[in-house]
């Protein structure tokens, strides 16, 4: 399902690094989807984090592993993940300007002997064949045009042994055509993959699937709670940007919220590198 217009590496870098200012307002401190639980009145901030710490919980990680974070935005995630387990990450991503916000929060938070970040393209992660105990890509595979060639490139730089924690939106249930494009501008997709489909591409990369964790009625109305702050927040964005730029948006994220919660879903897969 790959879009033939499907933007370059460099393409999200430049987006990435064009788009932080707005979707710190808009998201806080990280970029990902929330997980919503039962209890009310969560910022789309703390389900953030609640949906990282479910994540950092799955991937058992301990102090003395080396993981890397394949598309590493903020670099909340990774520093979160180090500062709970001792482990040591190094975060990659193709934003300059990402990589030197992550890198000031690491020293800031005061785990730079643990966490670092370099520019890379995670289709030719720069080290060598089994590097790493642990990859972990949080919603970075969709911007990649190859789902399958970077599993694999993933697969390449873990031991053997080593495990896959992934996630990431699928299809659930077939987008109407404007909404699809929406998304994938407003996010600069490359590709979605079908959500029945999505563990046998792990598969199919080379991997052993050890779990799949549909998070699907957990995850999917963040981008209605995301819209419900772009109102609240809707005078500090005129300010900021103009309001050209807001009546531009204004119907965006409503319109998202809903495809999201009718048609995607969110899937947490582990899995693991076979012996060869
Ligand atoms: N994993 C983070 C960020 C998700 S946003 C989190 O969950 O909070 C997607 C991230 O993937 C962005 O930081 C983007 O710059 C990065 N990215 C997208 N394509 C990439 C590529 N080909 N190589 C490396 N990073 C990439």
């Amino acid at each position: 399902m790959a879009d033939t217009a499907a933007p370059s590496a460099e393409e999200v870098g430049v987006y990435y690094d064009e788009m932080a200012d707005f979707a710190k307002l808009l998201f806080g401190d990280s970029i990902h989807m929330g997980y919503w639980d039962d209890e009310a009145g969560q910022t789309v901030s703390e389900a953030q984090d609640r949906l990282t710490q479910v994540i950092i919980d799955t991937t058992g990680a301990s102090a003395g592993q080396r993981l890397i974070d394949v598309g590493s935005g903020t670099g909340r995630p990774a520093v979160l993940l180090a500062q709970q387990t001792g482990a040591s990450i190094v975060g990659i991503n193709v934003s300059v300007g990402q990589v030197a916000s992550a890198t000031a929060l690491a020293r800031d938070s005061g785990v730079s002997d643990l966490v670092t970040f370099a520019v890379a393209d995670a289709m030719d992660i720069p080290y060598p064949e089994g590097s790493f105990d642990l990859v972990w890509a949080m919603e970075s595979l969709s911007h990649m045009k190859d789902r399958v060639a970077a599993l694999r490139e993933m697969q390449r730089v873990l031991k053997v042994g080593g495990r896959l924690v992934v996630t990431d939106i699928s299809e659930i249930a077939e987008m109407d055509p404007g909404d699809r494009e929406l998304l994938f501008t407003c996010f600069l997709m490359s590709s979605l993959e079908a959500h029945d489909r999505y563990p046998e591409v792990v598969r199919e990369a080379g991997f052993e699937l050890v779990a799949v964790h549909d998070l699907t009625p957990r995850v999917n109305t963040t981008l209605e709670r995301v819209a419900e702050g772009y109102v609240q927040k809707r005078d500090k964005i005129v300010a900021r940007y103009g309001e050209d730029f807001a009546r531009e948006v204004d119907g965006d994220f409503p319109r998202l919220g809903a495809a999201m919660r009718n048609c995607l879903g969110y899937l947490l897969i582990v899995a693991r590198k076979p012996a060869a």
